[in-house]
């Protein structure tokens, strides 16, 4: 009885002790309702791009981080579309983490929102409104992370920076272009965490998460073929839209070579390991070396999961054929528009080069139309100490794989990377069933699930603490 007793009161020191050395972990269940009231304060701010007023969100949020005594500073080219830059010192033994959410949203069409999409309407465990996906559940879950480091006092091996940016939604310019070339200093860190990924849940399940790892680059190219004009009543071989169209449609047919980089090999490798059998199939077979085996593989994606399809190439979509004006004049001139997105390593001249090939009509110049405004920069490692907390992270809040992603599309994480930050796009979990159905990003019924906002900020905080907390 004593013996036993004593050993009680032995293993209840102990544990104090543990207790003592063990960091503070925030009060998930306590913490929601403040969690709610950020996130609709931020949802309820009309930041709809064009005009943006991203300078509302960004005073908000200043008052919030000045409250909880956390320095900030409203920075921008144009006041009104201001940008919010806060900074948590650390020791500085690793360089900056940033962490940023966009404060602007896309515009709406207001007849078609059942719930007013700057309500933020909670209905049915749901939170309704324009920014709900896209981008405030970032910028909330970045600014929660920021007042719970603060307030657990959690001693940092490194600055954590958090921005609020504005612009992302068509006008980089006074968001993070603006950052970038006159604030870098203020923003420079070796990782940061944005927009882009997500948790995917399917019936309900969570399944799997996706990191966006690197993106590809968009790049225009303009066809032009010359031709003689004349009546239209004598058709002519040099008939500039009959060359244009024939160029158009080899390049719809045409497939450019198949090639994986770090991101899109993992990606494949490991969606067949969780994928049902009947599709794990294709996305095994598309990384196979058997020239047969793949390219079958590649016709099924192509025809099915065209997003997949882009992932493996450089891609190529003619967008729009411009020609005539008249039905009896045959025009010396028709154009037509390619939308090509490059595999981030792509060598562009060798690739035009190959465009020509392909079109390989002499009455048919072949260009690019511009400056691409964005240029690649290096992938966001993932051997890297950031990615391996995102897969901790997955696991511990969703007990689900990560995914490394490469976006077909662009993000404000390209600018960030040609300045050599490694750049992760994070999300909440979302419901696969949901875009389809009207509910996802830039959609007229935008809406996230209240349980997958605690989590998603559960989540960045245990990326955030991995990352930063001082060891
Ligand atoms: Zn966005």
């Amino acid at each position: 009885m004593k013996a036993g007793r004593l050993a009680l009161v032995l293993v209840s020191m102990a544990s104090l002790a543990v207790l003592a050395q063990a960091p503070k972990q925030p009060d998930w269940t306590a913490l929601q309702d403040e969690t709610m009231r950020h996130y609709q304060a931020v949802l309820r701010l009309d930041t709809r791009n064009p005009p943006g007023n991203e300078h509302i969100v960004a005073e908000y949020v200043k008052q919030v981080l000045d409250k909880e005594g956390i320095a900030s500073q409203i920075v921008g080219s144009d006041m009104n579309r201001s940008n919010l830059i806060a900074r948590l010192k650390g020791n500085g033994k690793k360089r900056p983490l940033l962490i940023m959410g966009h404060s602007d949203v896309v515009t709406i069409d207001e007849t078609k929102w059942k719930f007013p999409a700057f309500s933020a309407t909670r209905d049915g465990g749901y939170v309704y409104g324009r920014g709900t996906v896209d981008d405030k559940d970032n910028l909330s879950a970045s600014l929660m992370t920021m007042l719970l480091l603060k307030r657990l006092n959690v001693p940092l091996d490194r600055d954590v920076i958090f921005v609020s940016e504005s612009g992302e939604e068509g006008s980089s310019g006074v968001g993070i272009g603006y950052l970038v070339k006159d604030r870098f200093p203020e923003i420079d860190a070796e990782y940061c965490l944005a927009e882009g990924g997500g948790v995917t849940r399917i019936g309900g399940q969570v399944k799997f998460a996706t990191v966006q790892t690197l993106e590809k680059i968009p790049r225009g190219i303009e066809l032009v073929a010359h031709g003689i004009s004349g009546h239209g009543s004598v058709p002519l071989k040099s008939n500039a839209i009959v060359h244009l169209a024939g160029a158009v449609a080899k390049l719809g047919e045409w497939r450019p070579d198949i090639r994986f980089n770090e991101t899109t090999g993992t990606y494949f490798r490991k969606l067949a390991a969780i994928s049902p059998p009947e599709v794990a199939k294709y996305y095994r077979d598309v990384l196979s070396t058997d020239p047969k085996t793949r390219k079958a593989a590649d016709d099924w994606l192509f025809e099915n999961e065209p997003r997949h399809s882009s992932m493996l190439r450089t891609s190529v979509s003619p967008n729009i054929f411009q020609g005539g004006y008249r039905s009896n004049v045959i025009p010396s001139e028709a154009k037509a528009t390619l939308d090509v997105r490059a595999l981030p390593d792509e060598d562009p001249a060798k690739f035009l080069a190959q465009v020509k090939q392909v079109v390989n009509d002499p009455a048919v110049d072949v260009h690019f139309t511009g400056q691409s405004g964005r240029e690649p920069g290096p992938d966001a490692r993932l051997d890297s100490e950031a990615f391996k907390a995102l897969e901790a992270a997955g696991m511990k809040v969703y007990g689900v794989q990560t995914l490394p992603t490469m976006s077909t599309g662009a993000t404000d994480m390209a600018q960030l990377r040609t300045k050599e930050v490694q750049c992760f796009g994070i999300g909440p979990a979302t419901d696969f069933e949901d875009p389809p159905k009207g509910f996802g990003a830039h959609s007229d019924q935008e809406r996230l699930l209240e349980s997958e906002l605690h989590r998603f900020v559960r989540f960045t905080w245990e990326v955030v603490y991995d990352l930063a907390h001082a060891r």
